[in-house]
């Protein structure tokens, strides 16, 4: 498999540093809010990542880190009155419970900052007494930049333009500008621990790096998180773990793209955030799921509803099919024979380019090209009259639902029972719409009704208020069915 790896520039082949066991790194959340489509992009990324590794034969073991102490989370413990802990916990919760709405997979091990300050005390121990790191009378430890010459390696920055561009804060007692801290004295109302330099926490670099070689040794066979955190956080781990080991930090550094909104970067300031709960309010988790796949991870997506609804399409079609199939694959009797060899062919051909696509540095856009020339071709075998009776197709019927397991199990998507999943589809729409389902049932009944009386001026009447209402109305031999488009 081919992976970009940040650090070369470059993609290169994936292989694990000891034989058939991955560890993957990924930098998680500071819980102080609900998270939003940025963090739902990253979660995504790199559970797919970690799926098709897994999917690959490798034992991966993956850590995702939760930052429960920071100025942000203080900040806010101090305006409800609570305390840091309960906040971090309860925005710990809210990511839980959104992450499994999007079928993200719990990271294997998900480490707390707090529960590794012995661990993060002894590292600065040792940065201190290599020259890497100081204390100044404050209490606070900095990280001496320059004793590092690789600085800047990760992000191709120079450390003369980067002190050019930076100034030291008031307050702050550092030999350079570039300095960062690694542990920081307690102000009056935060929270603190007791060390050798005083009373203060952690600062946020230092846990990744803490962390990180505690849970999966180093090298980290991979380490990643989002573009925004290559600088100065992933340079700042960098220097940390390498200065006090002596060892490569992590062998691939794996960075996904931004998330934008109607073409505009997602900022606070500009009133265009939006919580993952904001958009599951009257979406399917599937189809926001869906729609990161869509693109490429490293490059920028384009959040907008319009975009999100025709992804909502996509996905519907999807499961029809894979609705189509298995009522196919139900029928009792077919007819001995091959099909044509060019269908096996074409299907053979389109599930390779999926394993192709996912194998070149995980391109889930070009797999989902894959799955709809598949879907494609499924639907046109079903139509296919002289094809559609035989046991070659029931044969290629059942390996296309095979292979939509393999869809399932490594892009997340696609695992609901197509039934279940379309029944939702509806009600949410219905919902979107304004529409009363129990309404509709209600119209759908009286046409029927209608029908069995014989009164066909009625139920053409009753089709036509249902019409109105956005519904299509389709009879099938088991009865009328309605769906909104
Ligand atoms: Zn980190």
């Amino acid at each position: 498999m081919l992976l970009y790896n940040t650090m070369s520039r470059k993609k290169e082949t994936f292989e694990p540093r000891d034989p058939g066991k991955v560890g993957v790194y990924a930098c998680g959340i500071t819980a102080y809010d609900l998270s939003h489509i940025g963090h739902a992009r990253s979660a995504v990324v790199f559970d797919v990542l970690v799926r098709y590794l897994r999917f690959c034969g490798l034992q991966v073991t993956f850590v995702r880190n939760f930052t429960d102490v920071d100025d942000k989370i203080i900040a806010r413990a101090n305006r409800e009155g609570k305390s840091s802990t309960e906040i971090a916990q309860t925005y710990i919760d809210a990511f839980h419970e959104d992450m499994d709405r999007l079928n993200v997979c719990r990271a294997d091990i998900e480490p707390r900052a707090t529960e590794y300050i012995a661990e993060m005390q002894d590292m600065i121990k040792t940065l201190i007494e290599r020259d890497h790191a100081y204390a100044v009378p404050s209490g606070d430890v900095y990280f001496r930049v320059r004793s590092f010459p690789k600085y800047g390696k990760l992000s191709g920055r120079d450390v003369d333009d980067l002190r050019s561009g930076a100034r030291i804060a008031v307050g702050e007692e550092k030999e350079d500008p570039l300095d960062f801290a690694l542990w920081k004295s307690a102000k009056p109302g935060e929270p603190f621990w007791e060390s050798p330099w005083g009373k203060g926490r952690p600062g946020w670099h230092l846990e990744c790096s803490a962390m990180s070689k505690k849970n999966l040794s180093m090298p980290l066979d991979i380490h990643g998180g989002g573009q925004d955190l290559i600088f100065p956080h992933h340079e700042n781990e960098i220097a940390q773990s390498e200065a006090s080991t002596g060892k490569e930090f992590a062998r691939f550094w794996v960075h996904n793209g931004f998330v934008q909104i109607n073409s505009e970067k997602m900022s606070k300031s500009l009133n265009n955030f939006k919580t993952i709960r904001d958009i599951l309010e009257l979406r399917q988790p599937e189809t926001l799921r869906f729609f990161l796949l869509g693109k490429h991870y490293r490059g920028p997506i384009d959040f907008s509803f319009e975009v999100l609804d025709d992804n909502e399409k996509g996905l519907k079609r999807v499961y029809e099919t894979l609705r189509d199939a298995d009522n196919a694959l139900k029928r009792p009797s077919w007819k001995p024979g091959a099909i044509a060899p060019e269908w096996l062919e074409e299907f053979k051909n389109l599930k390779s380019s999926f394993f192709g696509a996912m194998d070149d540095d995980l391109n889930t856009a070009g797999a989902l090209g894959s799955v709809f020339g598949t879907v494609r071709l499924i639907n046109r075998l079903l139509e296919d009259k002289s094809s559609k009776n035989k046991e070659g197709c029931r044969d290629l019927l059942a390996e296309f639902k095979e292979l939509a397991g393999a869809w399932s199990q490594i892009l997340g998507v696609f695992s609901q029972p197509p039934e279940q999943f379309l029944l939702e589809l509806r009600e949410v729409r219905a919902k979107r719409l304004g529409l009363d389902v129990g309404k509709i049932e209600e119209l759908m009944q009286q046409r029927s009704h209608a029908r069995a009386e014989k009164d066909f001026a009625r139920a053409d009447m009753v089709r036509g208020m249902i019409a109105d209402m956005g519904v299509e109305v389709r009879d099938t031999p088991s009865g009328a069915v309605w769906d909104i488009a």
